[in-house]
């Protein structure tokens, strides 16, 4: 970056990374490593705010927002960049997500205000689609009761076994086969299911579908009702939020398994907890909750089904393994490289632009 170039303030907002992220520097997405940006940044001149206090009015978020140009966010510890704060950003103009996955900002507010989102597309997906098989894997093994027994000094292999199963032979579906979902997919071909399903707004390249011998189901009641295994690998907006109510996990097959690593709103969280604890569901994991940090009363943590297993719930991890920080924050690096140097983004990191969808469709897709 040239000295002489014009000087911004840039905010980064990230998780605390403690003890670990002093013992481990490339764990670059912490407050205490700041996504490797600071020796660059202050090189180039500019000011450099990084905090994890993002919560309420006085929080060093919302106080350094009014006079911040660029803002740097993750999915994994989210800063709410809501209408009224857009209001007070006055100078803000560019977010980035140094990750995948922008529904922590207000994306029609950042078109009013023109404000560029763009995030580190396809950074981990990779991650996320290996988190999900192996969710599958340890629900329907019924894993993490069998490894609890063993933790306590026990030796039962019936009560565990008695809920084991083998992946081969499920029919399995995703809601939304983009990068996650597709990579998912693929994984799970090894596995040999008896059927593999997707429901998406649009259908995959059939070049891509015949590969994976998969079979588009156009409502999305119906896919679930034929999955034993259930993936969530769509983003968060208008039409998704609160998406598996009661309802629709009521057309799930009894004793059904739901993986999560999309976002946490996307489900209901008490209807989830319901469905397991009443046996409807047989297993609910994943990463992503709706509030995060979750509280630590939150039904997720504890939830059981009527086995006293069912639960592969960790916290928002899948997606910021040591190999994809290091994508992530190259990415977010290169975003600012680039808009500093007054060139284009890449089209897939764009999210708005201009007061626009960068995608129309996403626009229209996106409203209720
Ligand atoms: P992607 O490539 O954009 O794929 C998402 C797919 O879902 C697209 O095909 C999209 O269709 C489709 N879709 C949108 N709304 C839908 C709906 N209501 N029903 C069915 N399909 C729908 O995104 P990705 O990279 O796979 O990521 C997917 C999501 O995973 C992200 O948005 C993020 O929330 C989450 N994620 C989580 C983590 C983690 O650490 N847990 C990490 C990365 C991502 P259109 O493109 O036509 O709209």
């Amino acid at each position: 970056m040239s000295s002489g170039a014009q000087k911004y303030k840039v905010m980064a907002v990230l998780y605390r990374g403690g003890k670990a992220a002093q013992e481990e520097p490339r764990l670059l997405g912490t407050v205490e490593n700041k996504l490797g940006l600071e020796g660059w940044l202050r090189e180039g001149g500019h000011e450099f705010i990084v905090t994890d206090d993002k919560e309420g009015p006085n929080s060093v978020f919302q106080q350094n927002i009014a006079d911040t140009d660029v803002l740097i966010t993750t999915p994994f510890h989210p800063a709410y960049l809501t209408a009224d704060l857009f209001a007070k950003a006055k100078k803000l103009k560019l977010c980035i997500t140094a990750g995948v996955g922008s529904d922590h900002i207000d994306l029609n507010a950042a078109n009013k205000h023109k404000v560029t989102v763009a995030e580190v597309t396809g950074s981990n997906v990779v991650s996320v689609a290996e988190h999900v098989v192996m969710s599958m894997l340890l629900l329907v093994r019924n894993f993490v009761p069998a490894h609890e027994q063993i933790e306590r000094g026990q030796w039962n292999v019936a009560d565990v076994a008695r809920n084991s199963f083998d992946l081969e032979g499920k029919v399995i579906g995703t809601v939304g086969a983009g990068r996650i979902g597709q990579r998912v997919l693929k994984r799970l071909v090894a596995f040999d299911p008896k059927e593999l399903l997707y429901f998406d707004y649009a259908p995959m390249p059939a070049e891509a579908a015949a590969a994976l011998n998969i079979r588009r189901v156009a409502d999305l009641g119906d896919m679930v009702s034929q999955c034993d295994i259930v993936t969530i690998n769509c983003p968060l907006h208008e039409n998704t939020k609160g998406l598996f109510n009661k309802e629709l996990l009521a057309k799930m097959k009894k004793g059904s398994w739901l993986v999560n690593t999309a976002r946490g709103a996307i489900c209901v969280a008490e209807d989830v907890a319901e469905a397991l604890k009443s046996g409807h569901l047989n297993g609910y994991a994943g990463d992503v909750w709706n509030v995060q940090p979750a509280p630590s009363d939150h039904p997720w943590r504890t939830m059981k089904n009527t086995q006293g297993g069912g639960n592969g719930m960790v916290p928002h991890m899948s997606g910021t393994t040591l190999d994809a920080q290091y994508r992530y924050a190259t990415g977010a690096q290169e975003i600012l490289r680039r808009w500093t140097a007054g060139e284009k983004q890449e089209s897939a990191n764009l999210i708005v632009e201009n007061g626009e969808y960068a995608t129309k469709a996403y626009g229209e897709r996106t409203k209720k």
